[in-house]
């Protein structure tokens, strides 16, 4: 039998995202107002997450898109400084780590994925995970979530899942996993949930 573990979504859950101020530093390097600009990567976004670009078309294209007057570094760092750390979150799962496996689930691009795992201590706790860009299929469909149970052996069961987005959490449910529906507003009513499950596991 697997044993419990835990699996989280990354954003919007462990971190928080913004791109309000890359709109508004792209803009600055750019003849594409503020408002707009993000909307220059509706095309390549999901394409991107979803592995069909790796990092260095998705940047060569989104400084084409918007006449980026500055270098590839810039770009790269405009793209990735919108995070930031879900401190109760860290607290939470600080307090598990060790106890039981964990591992991510997420929808995110090479970039993304690099920058969050250097930059924050929350990921400290995690073993390993899936990701879209590598997965080359994206939640909420089925595919990487059975691609997840493969990876890590996981029996649903016994596996608590965490995500922000409702149909995420409806193909986990269906699934068979423990599951939780998250926002930072909710946070205490997670650590109730997680408690309650660490309890019906057996994990001290
Ligand atoms: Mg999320």
């Amino acid at each position: 039998m697997s044993a419990p573990t835990f699996v989280s979504d990354v954003g919007k859950v462990l971190i928080d995202f913004d791109f309000a101020p890359a709109a508004r530093r792209l803009a600055e390097k750019c003849p594409h107002p503020e408002e707009i600009v993000l909307a220059l990567f509706d095309g390549i976004k999901v394409p991107y997450e979803n592995g069909q670009m790796d990092d260095q078309e998705f940047v060569r294209e989104g400084m084409r898109l918007t006449s980026f007057a500055g270098t590839a570094e810039e770009f790269i760092t405009i793209w990735c400084e919108i995070f930031s750390e879900n401190l109760l979150m860290k607290k939470s799962l600080t307090a598990i780590a060790g106890k039981v496996p964990m591992y991510l689930l997420s929808n995110t691009s090479g970039l993304h994925k690099d920058y969050f795992w250097r930059t924050y201590g929350i990921f400290e706790c995690f073993a390993d995970g899936v990701y879209s860009h590598q997965a080359r299929c994206s939640k909420p469909g089925e595919e990487i979530f059975r691609l997840t149970i493969e990876k890590f052996g996981l029996d649903p069961l016994r596996t608590f899942y965490v995500d922000d987005l409702m149909p995420n959490i409806e193909t986990a449910s269906r699934l068979g996993f423990r599951t939780f529906h998250y926002s930072f507003a909710k946070h205490s009513e997670f650590e109730q949930a997680l408690a309650e499950w660490r309890v019906e596991q057996g994990i001290g």
